[in-house]
């Protein structure tokens, strides 16, 4: 899923499309493209590789006020500047973008054809230009209406006539589309980061919503089911919480690096007026409608998908222990597949997804949402799909997170995750008011420390340079610091390409263990706490099969030497 970006207003909407793409790089992409209506025509320009290609075939004389544009991450073809979007159809008079898949586009391909028409591309996304073609008899908003109630899949499409060059139409099927709204002007975009600093009004839209642009207005409306209902745009309208700096990378040489160096600020900002130290309470002011209805849960389900879900599973033992309530957690992406399983228990469910949009995290919570079930988000982008769907939540408040590997939502959704369990443990009494100020005066500590283990930041670089030629890692932890390991090993090979894996301590025996040795590095998170003495023995066993071990422990603990070729220390906690 990658970029849209569209305009109409009185301004020149070239330097405002390539500067959304631009804004909107960070998601990666294969190929880029625009097209955009001046003297009655519309200028169709793609290129394959960077932006910067792109923007090589633009002539600094070309003017318009409308256009659209798009960047790709090819699902469907390889990339190549044919397969690049915006698609068109066979007279070249409808222009379409498109984000996500259509999953029966091969059947509508060969209706098409058979019909006459004639394809360029290799894309999923081209049949939907063709399909708005044979509908061409109706005006352009039912056109790609009743287009749409063919395709299976997801999407976020932006769709230009050069026919109606007055008006954008937008729809969107679990791919976020959110519309500016400025002075004269409207913007539709797949991310409001390519549209900071032009507008602070915007609209995110809903599944099923169709949106029409023109340049002083900008409609909204249900475009599913027999006749279209209009929506009160002005009601939605919210606005934007972040700036232009917040997606910038202000020195650093690139995103993760200044979103890891963030984290005590981030965490700040999640934890803002959230403690009560005094009553050795929290506050959580998106629980509040549902306080009584938390009080007689029986049981909590966790999901989400890659580091939300790593979260989750430290959530899950934290919840556990600190309000009772038993818990599990599971993967979005299996948790969708969900049978009708008669739940008698009075069950909630916990989202996280850093965007809101994670399409496998809204599938798991549309399912249970379908039985009744209780639903709670923990999210970082205000006003998105999880946060509009769920019925309460947390938002992280960490700002835009822009590197692909997540790093400053993760511990957000942590420390989330704690108040929450201190929110359950003591709304049910389970949690005495005592410990609870104990959790948060340490909790209060954590910006601070995290600023320690920066001041490590060039131990930190030499052990990476001393490991950096090894093919395999394996990352090993118990209790809290498993789902840790696992999260270790997802950002190594996310990161590096470097094959790693995360392994539950207790298990090496059952089977790992077969792997290690001198040639295969061990990352051992093993604080002094209370599964230090059992981390210990693995790290032996570890060792007398001649495997490296890189050890984090806390600050103070010399016996690790005697074990560890390296380690790395981290202040002491609760
Ligand atoms: N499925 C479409 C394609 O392969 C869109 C991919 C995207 O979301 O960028 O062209």
């Amino acid at each position: 899923m990658c970029g849209i970006v569209g305009y109409i207003g009185n301004r020149n909407a070239i330097p405002i499309l390539i500067d959304g793409l631009k804004r909107l790089e960070y998601r990666g992409y294969d190929s880029a493209g625009l097209a955009f209506f001046n003297d009655d025509k519309i200028t169709l320009t793609k290129s394959k590789g960077q932006i910067k290609e792109l923007e090589r075939k633009i002539s600094d004389t070309w003017r318009s006020k409308v256009g659209i544009a798009h960047t790709r991450w090819a699902t469907h073809g390889e990339p190549s500047e044919v397969n690049a979007h915006p698609h068109t159809d066979c007279s070249d008079k409808i222009f379409v973008c498109h984000n996500g898949i259509i999953e029966n586009y091969k059947a509508l391909k060969e209706v098409l054809i058979r019909r006459g028409h004639k394809f360029k591309s290799e894309t999923d996304t081209e049949v939907l230009a063709h399909l708005i073609e044979e509908n061409l008899r109706y005006k352009p908003e039912l056109a790609i209406a009743k287009s749409l109630k063919l395709i299976k899949g997801t999407y976020g499409i932006v769709v230009f006539f050069s026919d109606y060059p007055d008006r954008i139409i937008a729809a969107r099927n679990s791919s976020p589309l959110v519309i500016g709204m400025g002075d004269n002007e409207n913007f539709i975009v797949s991310d409001a980061s390519a549209i900071l600093g032009r507008t602070k009004n915007v609209v995110y839209m809903n599944d099923g919503e169709m949106a029409v642009l023109t340049k002083d207005n900008a409609k909204l409306f249900s475009y599913r089911g027999g006749s279209a209902s209009s929506v009160n745009i002005l009601k939605r309208a919210e606005k934007l919480d972040f700036n232009v700096q917040d997606i910038q990378k202000s020195g650093y040489p690139h995103f993760m690096l200044k979103e890891i160096f963030e984290q005590p600020e981030s965490l700040t900002n999640s934890l803002r007026g959230r403690l009560i130290k005094k009553e050795g309470n929290v506050k959580l002011g998106g629980l509040e409608n549902i306080k009584e209805r938390l009080k007689s849960i029986d049981r909590l389900i966790i999901t989400g998908c890659g580091t939300a879900y790593l979260a989750g599973s430290i959530g899950k033992l934290m919840i556990e222990e600190l309000s009772g309530i038993p818990c599990e957690v599971g993967l979005a992406s299996e948790l969708r597949y969900l049978p009708n399983v008669d739940y008698r228990q009075n069950l909630a469910m916990v989202a996280i997804s850093q965007s809101g949009e994670t399409a496998d995290t809204l599938a798991a919570l549309r399912r249970f949402k379908e039985k009744n079930i209780l639903t709670l988000g923990i999210v970082n982008v205000v006003g998105s799909t999880v946060a509009r769907e769920t019925d309460a939540g947390v938002y992280n408040h960490v700002g835009p997170e822009i590197g692909v590997a997540s790093t400053k939502a993760f511990t957000s959704q942590v420390i989330i995750l704690a108040i929450l369990a201190i929110f359950l443990g003591r709304e049910r009494g389970f949690l005495s008011a005592g410990k609870a100020k104990k959790i948060i005066v340490e909790i209060e500590k954590l910006p601070m420390l995290i600023k320690r283990v920066f001041g490590k930041k060039n131990k930190i670089k030499l052990i990476a340079k001393k490991y950096k030629n090894y093919n395999n890692f394996l990352y090993i932890g118990r209790k809290y610091n498993f789902p840790t390991a696992l999260e270790g090993a997802l950002k190594l090979k996310e990161v590096s390409y470097i094959h790693a894996e995360g392994c539950g301590a207790g298990e090496m025996k059952h089977g790992p263990i077969a792997m290690i040795d001198e040639n295969f590095p061990i990352i051992a998170i093993a604080p002094e706490d209370s599964v230090y003495d059992k981390m210990a023995s693995n790290m032996e066993e570890i060792k007398a099969r001649r495997g490296k071990i890189i050890a984090i422990t806390t600050e103070g603990n010399k016996k690790i030497k005697h074990i560890a070729d390296d380690w790395l220390y981290i202040p002491k906690t609760l």
